[in-house]
C-alpha cells in the first residue's frame, strides 16, 4: 500500500507542476486514491493557492464525499472523483482541469482525433459530457462515469476535461499530451486540411511504447523543473514537445 504521506506529497507535487504549466488556476482539482483504505485525497477547491500546495493541504474524503476529519470540505465537484475512484480500478488518479486548448474541443462541433504520435494514447477517442451543469451530485457523477466509460479522458461541454489514470504521473502526462495535441490540431488547421491517426494506428503505436515508463520520465523531468520554479504565474512553463 502506498503510504498516505507519499500520496499527499505526490498529489501536491502534481498540482504544483500543473500550475507551473498553466493547466490549473482559479478552478480545477486533482485526486489520488488509496484503495486499501477506500480513501481519496483531493486538492482544495476554487481559489486555493495551487503553486504553493504542500502535503498537509490535501483533503482526505470517503467515497461518499464526506471529509475524514468531518469539517474540511472538498471541491464542490467532488462527485467527479468519487464516481471514478469508486468504479474503475484503473482510475487511481483523476484530474479535473479547464485547460485552454482541450476545452475548445468541448465547444467546437468537431470530434477529437489525435494528430501526434504521443496523442495516440487517446486513440479510442475522448467522449463529450454534454450537460450544462457542474458535477456536484453523486447522480451527476454517475452520468459522467457512464459518458467516460473506460476511456482515458472525457470532455465537458463548455467547461473542461477529466483525465483518469493508474497514477498521478500518468494523469499529469496524459493531461499535458491532450492539451498539446489539441493545440497542435488547431495550429495545423491554419495550414489547411489536417490528417489524424486512425484507432488502429494508435493501438499499433502504443503496443510498441510503454506509456507508464514515459509517464515516469515526464514526472521526473517536470519535478526537477518545478523544484526550482519561482512560483510566479507564467514564468516556469515549458512546451511539452519543443
Ligand atoms: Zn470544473
Amino acid at each position: 500500500m502506498t503510504p498516505e504521506k507519499d500520496l499527499r506529497e505526490q498529489l501536491a507535487t502534481c498540482t504544483r507542476i500543473l500550475a507551473m504549466q498553466g493547466l490549473i488556476g482559479l478552478f480545477g482539482h486533482v485526486s489520488v486514491y488509496q484503495p486499501e483504505t477506500k480513501t481519496i485525497f483531493v486538492t482544495p477547491g476554487s481559489g486555493s493557492d495551487k503553486p504553493h500546495f504542500q502535503a498537509d493541504d490535501m483533503i482526505p474524503i470517503h467515497l461518499d464525499g464526506k471529509p475524514l476529519d468531518g469539517e474540511t470540505l472538498p471541491p464542490v465537484e467532488w462527485p467527479i472523483h468519487t464516481a471514478l475512484h469508486g468504479a474503475r480500478t484503473d482510475a487511481l488518479a483523476v484530474a479535473h482541469l479547464h485547460t485552454p486548448y482541450a476545452t475548445l474541443f468541448s465547444i467546437a462541433r468537431r470530434e477529437f482525433h489525435p494528430v501526434t504520435l504521443q496523442g495516440t494514447i487517446f486513440g479510442e477517442g475522448v467522449p463529450l459530457y454534454k450537460e450544462a451543469h457542474l458535477v456536484t451530485t453523486p447522480q451527476r457523477g454517475d452520468n459522467l462515469l457512464k459518458t467516460i466509460g473506460d476511456h482515458r479522458a472525457v470532455l465537458m461541454r463548455g467547461h473542461g476535461i477529466v483525465v483518469a489514470g493508474k497514477s498521478l504521473a500518468e494523469v499529469l502526462f496524459a493531461s499535458m499530451i491532450l492539451e498539446d495535441d489539441t493545440k497542435k490540431t488547431m495550429q495545423a488547421l491554419t495550414l489547411g486540411p489536417i490528417d489524424h491517426f486512425s484507432a488502429e494506428e494508435c493501438r499499433g503505436f502504443n503496443a510498441e511504447i510503454d506509456f507508464e515508463r514515459r509517464s515516469r520520465r515526464a514526472w521526473e523531468f517536470f519535478m526537477r523543473l518545478e523544484s526550482t520554479w519561482d512560483r510566479q504565474g507564467g514564468t516556469g512553463k515549458i512546451e511539452l514537445f519543443p
